[in-house]
C-alpha cells in the first residue's frame, strides 16, 4: 500500500517511520521497517504506525539505509510474519535461522507467485510467510551475483502482476533499488549529505525534500548516497525531470 526508503548518512528511522504515518490515510492493515545495522533489523507491526514507533523509538532501531511499508494485504491473512519487509535468507533448509541478506517492500499483486514459490522452494528456499511479496525477495536473492541493480534488472521480467519494490541488501548497505510496473513510485533528491529518498506518493516526504522525480512505468533506480541512476523499461539509462512539488504536511 505505502512504501518509503531512504539512503542517508543520518539514522533514518524517524524519517520512514513519519513517512509511513503521512500514508496512513490511505489505509492499511500492517506495517513494518527494516534498516541496515550490522546486518538487517526489522520491526513490524499489526497495530498503529504510532505503535511500531514505540517499538523503535529511542534507539531501538538505527541505521542510515532503510525501508518501511503499509500493508494492505491481498495474499496472506493481516499478521506479523505476512507484514513487509520480507528478508531473503538465501537458500537451506535451516534458511530462515540464518541471517537476512535482501529486504523488501512491495506495492502491488504477483500474480504469477504460485509457480515462482515452486520454483524458488525446488531451489532450497524457505517461505517464511503467505505472501505473493515474499517469493520477489527469493527470486532476488536468487539472481544476486554481487550486484543488486543487476540482480533486480534480471527479476523483473520475470514478475507478472502490478508491483512498486524498494530493496536493499546487506552486502551493499549504502544502496537501496526501486523498480515500478502498474503502481507508482517516486525518487526524492535529499536536501543534506547527499541523502535519496523513495517513496509511493511525494506526501510521504512532505518536510523532508521538495524535489521529486516522478518515476514512469518500468523504470528501475538505484538509489544512494549523493547519487542515483534510473533506467527505463528496456534497462537503457535515462533521465528524468526533477520537479518542485509543494506537498502539503
Ligand atoms: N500483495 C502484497 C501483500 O499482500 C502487497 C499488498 C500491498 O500493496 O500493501 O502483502
Amino acid at each position: 500500500c505505502g512504501i518509503v526508503g531512504a539512503v542517508s548518512n543520518r539514522n533514518i528511522v524517524p524519517i520512514l517511520v513519519q513517512g509511513l504515518q503521512r500514508l496512513e490515510y490511505r489505509g492499511y492493515d500492517s506495517c513494518g521497517v527494516a534498516v541496515y545495522d550490522h546486518g538487517l533489523k526489522r520491526a513490524r507491526s499489526t497495530s498503529r504506525v504510532a505503535e511500531l514507533l514505540e517499538q523503535v523509538g529511542a534507539g531501538h532501531l538505527q541505521g542510515t539505509t532503510g525501508i518501511a511499508h503499509t500493508r494492505w494485504a491481498t495474499h496472506g491473512a493481516p499478521v506479523v510474519h505476512n507484514a513487509h519487509p520480507h528478508f531473503s535468507h538465501g537458500p537451506g533448509t535451516d534458511a530462515t535461522a540464518k541471517p537476512g541478506r535482501i529486504a523488501l517492500v512491495h506495492n502491488g499483486i504477483i500474480e504469477n507467485h504460485d509457480e515462482l514459490r515452486a520454483m524458488l522452494q525446488a531451489r532450497g528456499y524457505g517461505f517464511a510467510s503467505q505472501t505473493d511479496t515474499e517469493v520477489i525477495a527469493h527470486l532476488i536473492d536468487s539472481l544476486y551475483d554481487g550486484d543488486l541493480f543487476d540482480a533486480v534488472k534480471l527479476a523483473l521480467p520475470q514478475l507478472h502482476g502490478a508491483y512498486a519494490i524498494a530493496v536493499f541488501c546487506k552486502d551493499e548497505p549504502h544502496r537501496v533499488i526501486g523498480a515500478r510496473a502498474g503502481s507508482p513510485l517516486i525518487l526524492g533528491v535529499g536536501k543534506e549529505g547527499g541523502e535519496n529518498f523513495l517513496a509511493s506518493d511525494a506526501m510521504a516526504l512532505a518536510g523532508v525534500t521538495d524535489q521529486i522525480v516522478y518515476l514512469e512505468e518500468g523504470d528501475v533506480v538505484d538509489v544512494q548516497l549523493g547519487k542515483y541512476w534510473i533506467v527505463d523499461k528496456s534497462h537503457k539509462p535515462i533521465q528524468r525531470e526533477v520537479k518542485t512539488v509543494h506537498a502539503h504536511s
